[in-house]
């Protein structure tokens, strides 16, 4: 972390571009606005450390402070309801004021909010000034680097969601179960903590020797309807028990990947006798890949002639396989998936080799808000988790008492088993994980210097997350040529890199 007086050199960065301000701001006046998303902030970027940044940045640009704003316990997910930022902003265009805050991200994550915020002041003749990263001005480099820092912040909030998704992959596939537990089973623990499936008294019975009959053939699939019918299934959820793989002490879903894994619990039936049950009803449903490794560009490359995403998918030639690209109507662009990749990553690389740029994204990386964004919900959590454990073990009192009949005494059990795995299953899927700051750096940083290892450093919603960011809409021509958007953050930096528009570019859009 570069200490303030440092980073007030960094400032470069940005404010080289304020010459090309079209409209020259000659107040001397600055308004301060500090934000932290909760009481307990980490050291660093408590309220005070963030005032007093901003208060050193104003002193170094000559600037008088007329008044400080704080939003103490705010997130910055949107702007709606943060009195003080709306102060600040009001208090900052009354007196044609500089804006400082500490970070850009202090004013928004949304990249949005952030971007209608930031033309709105520069309109209105303010200045925008982070204390540590520089001045926001209207050049369009400017922009681009503000929209990487803002853009930045949501990808970390991307990542956070992320990586709670592939924690609850790794459950999956060790054979765990992640939701609420399918008619016959109910929800158990397994002596390695991990949350799994129980029989559940008489109708597991009933479902196993169902689907046993109907495996030997003594009933057909309408008896076997029937079957569960007369057990008082709805006749809607039928189709779903007979087609669920679990009941084979198999997991198999979108978090396996469509891919069967053996359950860490005995199913009603075994495997075999599933997939015999699965094979005479004909059933098999593939289950859909959102996210397909192979082709992580799907959905972001649209077609040059026509305007639609394009397509994925391999296809034979001369006895070899190759990934393809293509617009579905006929005649349209379409290209091999290698060399697409090839094209993306050297378009990455060319911004790896502009050094303020990488500056630049080590810094927002470092300075976003990494903290625990679960903290809350997972304390209240636990607390009902303790609150409930007490009321199950107090029930089978009341039940020895006579309080209860036996009906009022199952249905109550009921209710608090399932709030009771409902909070057990988020608890296991919201484990409180470990500042990933420096990951998140060395894997953002390689993405643009070694732009090989991007699909095997990222995950596919991760990469296609930053390929938007950095290229925005990308498209695919006839020439079988990849296109960044004109306004992307990549075809700002690199035309700029290259000199191109310095000489009569507009400063302003
Ligand atoms: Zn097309």
């Amino acid at each position: 972390m570069p200490s303030v007086e440092e980073s007030a050199c960094e400032c470069a960065i940005l404010a080289q571009n304020e010459g090309e301000n079209v409209k020259e701001n000659t107040s001397k006046k600055a308004v301060i606005y500090t934000r932290v998303s909760s009481e307990a902030q980490v050291d660093g970027t408590s309220l005070d450390t963030q005032a007093e940044a901003c208060r050193a940045c104003a002193a170094r640009l000559g600037l008088a402070v007329i008044s400080e704003h704080e939003d103490a316990g705010k997130s910055a997910k949107s702007t709606v309801g943060r009195d003080a930022l709306a102060a600040a902003v009001d208090a900052a265009i009354t007196a044609r004021a500089a804006l400082i805050v500490y970070k850009f991200d202090r004013l928004s994550r949304n990249l949005g909010d952030g971007y209608d915020l930031r033309d709105m002041l520069l309109a209105k003749g303010c200045r925008i000034i982070s204390a540590t990263e520089g001045e926001a001005s209207a050049s369009p480099v400017s922009k681009a680097l503000y929209a990487m820092m803002m853009a930045f912040s949501e990808l970390d909030n991307d990542m956070r969601a992320e990586r709670c998704r592939t924690g609850m992959c790794a459950r999956a596939k060790a054979g765990f179960w992640l939701s609420n537990p399918p008619v016959g089973f109910k929800l158990g623990k397994h002596p390695s903590g991990g949350t799994i499936l129980v029989p559940d008294g008489d109708q597991s019975v009933i479902l196993r020797n169902a689907f046993l009959d109907f495996i030997s053939g003594r009933i057909d699939k309408s008896g076997l309807i029937k079957r569960l019918k007369d057990a008082g299934h709805p006749g809607s959820t039928i189709d779903r028990i007979i087609r669920s793989p679990v009941y084979g002490g198999i997991v198999r879903n979108r978090l396996t990947n469509g891919e069967d894994v053996p359950a860490a619990f005995p199913g009603l039936i075994t495997a075999d006798q599933f997939y015999v049950m699965e094979a005479k009803l004909k059933l098999k449903k593939r289950v859909q890949l959102k996210d397909n490794p192979a082709f992580p560009y799907t959905g972001i490359i649209h077609c040059s002639v026509c305007g639609q995403p394009v397509r994925s998918g391999f296809s034979k030639s001369k006895g070899k396989s190759f990934g393809y690209y293509f617009c579905k109507e006929a005649k349209h662009p379409s290209a091999r998936r290698d060399d697409i990749h090839a094209q993306i990553e050297a378009m990455l690389s060319d911004l790896g080799k502009i050094a303020s740029f990488l500056e630049l994204l080590k810094g927002a990386v470092n300075d976003l808000d990494l903290q625990d964004p679960d903290r809350a919900e997972r304390t209240r959590r636990q607390r009902a988790v303790s609150r409930i454990e007490p009321q199950l073990a107090r029930l089978r009192s009341a039940l020895l008492e006579g309080v209860f009949s036996a009906e009022e005494y199952a249905a109550e059990k009921d209710r608090l088993t399932t709030e009771l795995a409902e909070h057990r299953i988020w608890l296991e899927s919201h484990d409180a994980s470990a500042d990933h700051r420096s990951e998140c750096i060395d894997i953002l940083i390689g993405v643009f210097t070694n732009p090989a290892e991007l699909i095997e450093g990222l995950t596919v919603a991760q990469t296609k997350g930053l390929v938007r960011i950095v290229f925005g809409k990308l498209t695919l021509t006839p020439e079988k040529k990849i296109e960044p958007a004109s306004d992307s953050v990549y075809t700002i930096l690199t035309s700029a890199n290259a000199g191109s528009f310095s000489d009569g570019a507009p400063g302003g859009d």
